[in-house]
C-alpha cells in the first residue's frame, strides 16, 4: 500500500513511521532540501501544486492526503479527480479559512467565540465596538503558531495591528478568558466507524503549543465527543480531525480544527493502543480502526527552538525522544518528549525531571 502525502515535514514523518510496520510507504511532495520526512519514505522534491509530480503521485500512490491546511486548492482538486484523496475537500476548505470554520460552527450548533469578519479600516471599528476589548485579530488564512494574530487590549491598538495584519481578509475574535485549553482528537474510517482519543489538555506558550497531557476520563469529555461527532457527520470525514477547544466555566468554545494529524496528539504514540499516526493511514487506505484507549498517564512537551541531548533526556525514567532532524531556528519545532507513567505521581516525577531540558518553558 502506497500514501501520497502533501508535505514532508514532521507529521509526515511520523505518518510513514508508523506506516513501517504495516507495510505501508509514503510519498512526500515537498519544496524543501531536506525535508524532515526524507529518510522515512520517498521524497519528491517541488512545488506542492508541481503538475508533473502530482502526475507522478496519481501514478504511483493508492491514496494520498495532506500535513498542513495550506494545500493549494489546485493540487486538492487535481489529485480528487484522479485518485483517492482523504479528508475530503469540504474539510479542507472549512479548516483553511477561519470565518468559513465559525460559521460552520455557528450552522452546526457548536458554541465557538464570538467573532465578526473584517475587510476594512471601518469593519475593524466597528467589530470592535459589538465585541469590546479585549480581542484578537487573525488574518482568516494562513496563521499557524500564533501567526498572523495581535491581541488588541485597547483602542490605541488598532491602528497598529491594522497596519500589521491588514491586506488579507481578517477575522475579530472576542478574547476569551479561558480556564484550559483542550483538544479533542477522532479517528473516521471509510465506512464511518469513529474512534475518539481521551481529550488532551493542551498549555501554549505565545501562540505555540508547549504540552498536552492525555486526560483520560476528563469531564468535559461528553461534551467533546458531542461537537467532534457532529463535526465528522457533517463533513463525511475519513481521516484524523482535531478541534481544538477553549474551557470558560463548564462549558466549551470552539477554536478552530484542524483536517489532519495534530500536535496535540503525539502523546497518542507511547500513551495510546494506537496511535493517531497509524489510525489516520488505517482510515484513509480503507482497513479497521484500532483502539484509542490510553496506556498509562502520558505528558509531550515540544522542543522549541531548541534540542536537548538525547542521552540525557532519555536517563528520565519513561521519557522517549522524537526528534525531527531539523535545523534549530528560534521558534521553531524541532522534537518533541513523551514522558509516559503508570500512575499520576509517576507522570509527575518524570516531568520534573524533564523541566531541565526545557528552557522556559510553561510547563502544564
Ligand atoms: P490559534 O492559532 O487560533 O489556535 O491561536 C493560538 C493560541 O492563541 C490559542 O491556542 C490560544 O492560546 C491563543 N488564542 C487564540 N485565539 C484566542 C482568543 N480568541 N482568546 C484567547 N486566546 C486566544
Amino acid at each position: 500500500m502506497i500514501v501520497g502525502i502533501i508535505g514532508g515535514g514532521q507529521l509526515a514523518r511520523m505518518l510513514a513511521l508508523a506506516g513501517r510496520p504495516l507495510g505501508i510507504e509514503c510519498i512526500f511532495i515537498d519544496p524543501g532540501v531536506d525535508v524532515s520526512a526524507a529518510g522515512t519514505g520517498r521524497h519528491w522534491r517541488g512545488e506542492y501544486d508541481d503538475q508533473a509530480l502530482l502526475r507522478r503521485m496519481v501514478a504511483s500512490a493508492d491514496v494520498a492526503t495532506y500535513e498542513f491546511e495550506n494545500v493549494p486548492p489546485v493540487t486538492i482538486e487535481y489529485l480528487a479527480q484522479h485518485m483517492t484523496v482523504f479528508p475530503g475537500a469540504l474539510a479542507l476548505s472549512c479548516a483553511r479559512d477561519r470565518l468559513h470554520e465559525k460559521s460552520l460552527f455557528d450552522r452546526l450548533g457548536i458554541p465557538t467565540v464570538a467573532y465578526r469578519a473584517v475587510g476594512s479600516r471601518a469593519d475593524l471599528t466597528e467589530a470592535v465596538a459589538a465585541l469590546g476589548l479585549p480581542a484578537v485579530l487573525k488574518t482568516r488564512r494562513f496563521g499557524y503558531d500564533g501567526k498572523g494574530q495581535m491581541v488588541l487590549r485597547d483602542k490605541a491598538d488598532l491602528d497598529a495591528a491594522w497596519e500589521k495584519l491588514s491586506g488579507p481578509d481578517l477575522i475579530l475574535e472576542s478574547f476569551v478568558d479561558f480556564g484550559r485549553e483542550l483538544s479533542v482528537i477522532a479517528v473516521r474510517g471509510r465506512t464511518g466507524d469513529t474512534r475518539f482519543y481521551p481529550l488532551s489538555e493542551n498549555v501554549h506558550d505565545r501562540g505555540v503549543l508547549a504540552s498536552s497531557r492525555g486526560r483520560p476520563g476528563d469531564p468535559r469529555t461528553a461534551q467533546a465527543y458531542a461537537y467532534m461527532e457532529v463535526l465528522l457527520r457533517e463533513l463525511d470525514y475519513v481521516g484524523v480531525l482535531a478541534l481544538e477547544l477553549f474551557e470558560v466555566g463548564d462549558r466549551l468554545l470552539a477554536n478552530e480544527m484542524a483536517p489532519r494529524v495534530h500536535n496535540s496528539g503525539h502523546w497518542t504514540i507511547e500513551g495510546s493502543e494506537t496511535s493517531q499516526f497509524e489510525n489516520h493511514l488505517r482510515a484513509i487506505v480503507g482497513w479497521p480502526l484500532g483502539e484509542t484507549v490510553s496506556v498509562g498517564h502520558t505528558v509531550m512537551f515540544n522542543c522549541v527552538g531548541h534540542l536537548p541531548d538525547p542521552a540525557a533526556v532519555l536517563k528520565v525514567p519513561g521519557a522517549h525522544w522524537h526528534d525531527y532532524r531539523k535545523a534549530v531556528r528560534p521558534g521553531r519545532k524541532v522534537a518533541h518528549i513523551t514522558a509516559r507513567a503508570a500512575d499520576a505521581s509517576g507522570l509527575e516525577a518524570a516531568t520534573a525531571a524533564l523541566k531541565a531540558f526545557l528552557p522556559g518553558h510553561i510547563l502544564g
